[in-house]
């Protein structure tokens, strides 16, 4: 009984984030782990962390929790601290489905740590660190900041031994770097980092193509097949078909996600 009791108390904090009550913001329970693969995932930018910060090399410091519990899901997005990153497990591997409502792991970014890890494009210094990265016939701008570009290389070179008939599905890319906020916000998306790729839209589906059903919720579908998505995520990268808000063309470059 008492074993039981516990067990049920994990799992209500281990989901407690993503309720859909419309209250977020609670650290996961597994958060030194997480912290500790973000510093790995990141050597050059992130010096040290304890409970409270996060040390990057440049001397900024960043707090893990702002103390709130009590975020709804656009403030989520739009103010998250480092420990809200995680509040949402990214399910690497799995086959892919329907999330359940505003599950969009990967979406909560804090943008501070992110221009100090890729540069701020509204000041020039993402371009600067960008090369050509071949890409079926073609060929992508990719920030070398972090390794992404090597990432990405190594994903190409993957996606290549499958069967012809999936090349189809990825070029020609949609667009890599565009320093641009993402659709109807003001937030910085990854593709304004240059560490994040759009592969062919004419199999891709997005939620804002679609329009809500009756009672206000989106109805994901998804044309990639799990052997590309599978690649991917083997070399780092997060697929925006796990997404509620789904986005089946896009893919980023986030190894803190993901296995090591
Ligand atoms: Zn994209």
């Amino acid at each position: 009984m008492r074993l039981l009791l516990i067990a049920m108390l994990f799992s209500a904090a281990a989901t407690g984030a993503l309720a859909g009550d419309g209250r977020y913001g609670a650290p996961p329970p597994d958060l030194d782990r997480h912290l500790a693969r973000l510093k790995d995932a990141y050597p050059g930018v992130i010096k040290s962390h304890d409970k409270e910060k996060l040390v990057l090399t440049s001397g900024v410091e960043l707090p893990i929790s702002d103390g709130r519990t009590d975020k709804s899901f656009d403030e989520l997005l739009d103010h998250p601290d480092i420990d809200d990153m995680f509040a949402i497990p990214y399910p690497a591997h799995a086959e892919p489905k329907a999330p359940p409502v505003d599950s969009d792991p990967g979406r909560i970014r804090v943008e501070a740590l992110f221009r100090a890890i890729y540069g701020d494009c509204r000041k020039g210094d993402v371009r600067a660190k960008l090369r050509k990265v071949p890409w079926f016939g073609g060929s992508v701008l990719f920030t070398t900041r972090n390794g992404a570009d090597r990432a990405l290389e190594a994903v190409a070179r993957d996606l290549a031994t499958l069967p012809k008939p999936m090349l189809k599905y990825l070029a020609p890319s949609a667009g890599t770097y565009n320093c641009r906020p993402i659709a109807g916000t003001d937030r910085l998306s990854m593709h304004a980092y240059g560490a994040s790729i759009d592969i062919n839209t004419k199999y891709s589906t997005y939620w804002r193509w679609t329009k809500p059903g009756k009672d206000g919720t989106y109805k994901w579908s998804n044309q990639i097949p799990s052997e590309i998505i599978d690649v991917f995520e083997r070399h780092g990268f997060i697929w925006g078909g796990r997404w509620y808000h789904y986005d089946t063309m896009h893919f980023e470059y986030r190894p803190e996600l993901l296995p090591p």
